[in-house]
């Protein structure tokens, strides 16, 4: 029996929601510098026919033209990270984190392998580390937020909880960072999100980029796809992984957590 699938989702502010309608093609795990850059780590999407897609709430919703031949959506509350619009083509590429579970989904390739961070590899174990950078440089896609950080990454935490899958639009990969020795070069267009615990994200309102969190307790970490060139860390760890999304598996080989 052909069963009419409906799917439905959203960014964690609940300000942008979506369904569709119709299969969804598999998840594309998209590892190009401006998909790490805005989603903090590896942005994942799936594609569907723009027949199929319909806006429930677009109150947040915000577009960032990040090439000539295409748009970035994002919502400018919570800074999630939503869509991908090719101009020339009647189709969006929505984040699969963004999707509500189950999504029935699984994960069919890596694409822009050659520009992966150095911290992690698209697929299997991460490579060790490679030299260290004396100091590390952050920002945004759009250039609106930029600092310098004193010292390389070290350990890098992946974290599968559903804030930061929604947040990233796959999962989160954060270190942590003395948030005093933080060098700000410019922050012109930072926002802050409140999360339900207390915890600050910080994105770009003009472009969505994902960039840092402050756990009510002052703990500071950076998002891994923020720094632009070699971060100096590696991938150490899963957390929050029963929470994870159904349309992919860990197989890294690293230490995992149902919590911390
Ligand atoms: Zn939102
Ligand atoms: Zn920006
Ligand atoms: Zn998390």
């Amino acid at each position: 029996m052909e069963m009419l699938q409906i799917h439905v989702g959203g960014c964690l502010c609940g300000g942008v929601t979506f369904e569709t309608e119709g299969p969804l093609r598999d998840v594309v795990a998209c590892h190009c510098g401006q998909c790490r850059r805005t989603s903090g780590h590896v942005w994942a999407a799936t594609s569907v026919h723009l027949d199929g897609f319909r806006l429930t709430s677009d109150a947040t919703l915000g577009w960032y033209r990040s090439s000539p031949a295409a748009r970035r959506g994002f919502c400018r509350q919570c800074g999630a990270s939503l869509f991908w619009k090719p101009e020339a083509e009647p189709r969006i590429a929505i984040a699969a984190g963004a999707l509500d579970s189950p999504t029935g989904l699984r994960l069919e390739r890596h694409i822009h392998t050659e520009d992966a961070g150095d911290y992690y590899a698209p697929a299997g174990a991460p490579p060790p580390a490679a030299g260290l950078p004396d100091h590390i440089g952050c920002g945004c896609l759009c250039g609106g937020v930029s600092f310098d950080l004193p010292s390389a990454a070290g350990d890098i935490t992946a974290c599968h909880c559903v804030q930061c899958r929604k947040l990233s639009g796959h999962y989160a990969a954060s270190f942590d960072v003395d948030e005093a020795t933080i060098a700000w070069r410019c922050r012109d267009t930072i926002a802050e999100y409140e999360t339900p615990a207390g915890g600050r994200r910080g994105f770009c309102n003009r472009c969505g980029s994902s960039l840092w969190f402050r756990s009510a307790d002052g703990a500071f970490s950076v998002e891994a796809g923020s720094v632009i060139g070699p971060t100096g860390g590696r991938l150490a760890g899963h957390i929050f992984v029963g929470s994870k999304g159904d349309y992919y598996t860990i197989e890294d080989g690293l230490p995992q957590s149902t919590s911390w």
